[in-house]
């Protein structure tokens, strides 16, 4: 199979470095171009017109630089991945306008394990009225939104699935941590947490690449990480 070829944003950042390390040992991935500030390295900027220079675009950068990523993609016609996180309204409403055009998947985790998280949370709809339930993620001390997106994500979720309002995900930001998320369940005579936690960047990354894979044949459409796994009926 011939690889696919991938313009990585965000390429000169921690997650964007970790993308390139990982495609060097996988031989159906080919990162064309590398995209990050100008001046920053030997990165690029955004192609300005042309052919398309690549099958697919993975995104980690930041949401003022996703905006013109995506209207980069609907201009070229090319289907994106983002992780980036931080977003507001409108970037949800770009990411939709820009799916009617090309395949677009976005996800706050990249993680197979938060994706598995998420299906668990549905099985608490069942006793909603006997738990009180409150979300708590920690990151390392440099991440610039909180609560993370993944919290948000998760709280969305499990709002969904106990039908009730919960109280805010608590953020604690320190150290190295690459991302724990943690749910706890509180009953008056037990109590359940259920505790995911990355253990490197290099989870996302390889999640990322291989949501790349899978939406590089698909048609236009909003996706999310869960589409690509086949957990249909869940969004992230
Ligand atoms: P980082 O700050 O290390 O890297 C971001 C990169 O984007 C930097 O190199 C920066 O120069 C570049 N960038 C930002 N604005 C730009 C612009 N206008 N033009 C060109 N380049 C620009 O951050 P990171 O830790 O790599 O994370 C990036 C994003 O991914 C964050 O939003 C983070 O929360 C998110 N993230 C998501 C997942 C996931 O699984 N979805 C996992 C980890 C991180």
């Amino acid at each position: 199979m011939k690889p696919i070829k991938v313009l990585l944003t965000g390429a000169a950042g921690r997650m964007g470095q970790e993308i390139v390390e990982l495609a060097k040992s996988d031989s159906q991935i080919q990162i064309v171009l590398k995209v990050d500030r100008p001046g920053k390295g030997d990165f690029a900027s955004l192609p300005s017109s042309g052919a398309r220079p690549a099958d697919v675009v993975v995104d980690f950068s930041a949401p003022e630089f996703l905006r013109d990523i995506l209207n980069w993609c609907l201009q070229t016609k090319t289907p994106i991945v983002s992780g980036t996180t931080g977003l507001i309204d409108t970037d949800y409403e770009l990411l939709k306008k820009v799916s009617h055009t090309v395949p677009v998947l976005w996800s706050a985790n990249m993680s197979m394990g938060i994706a598995l998280v998420a299906q668990l949370l549905k099985s608490f709809g069942a006793v909603a009225d006997e738990f009180t339930f409150q979300i708590e993620e920690v990151h390392h001390h440099r991440k610039v939104d909180a609560p993370s997106g993944t919290a948000l994500y998760l709280q969305r979720e499990l709002e969904a699935a106990v039908d009730k309002t919960v109280s805010p995900p608590l953020s604690i930001r320190g150290g190295g941590v690459f991302g724990i998320h943690k749910i706890w369940v509180m009953g008056e005579e037990e109590t359940i947490t259920i505790e995911h936690t990355a253990l490197n960047r290099r989870v996302f990354a390889r999640g990322a690449l291989r949501a790349a894979q899978w939406l590089a044949t698909q048609s236009p459409g909003l996706y999310t990480v869960n589409d690509a796994l086949g957990f249909h009926g869940a969004k992230n």
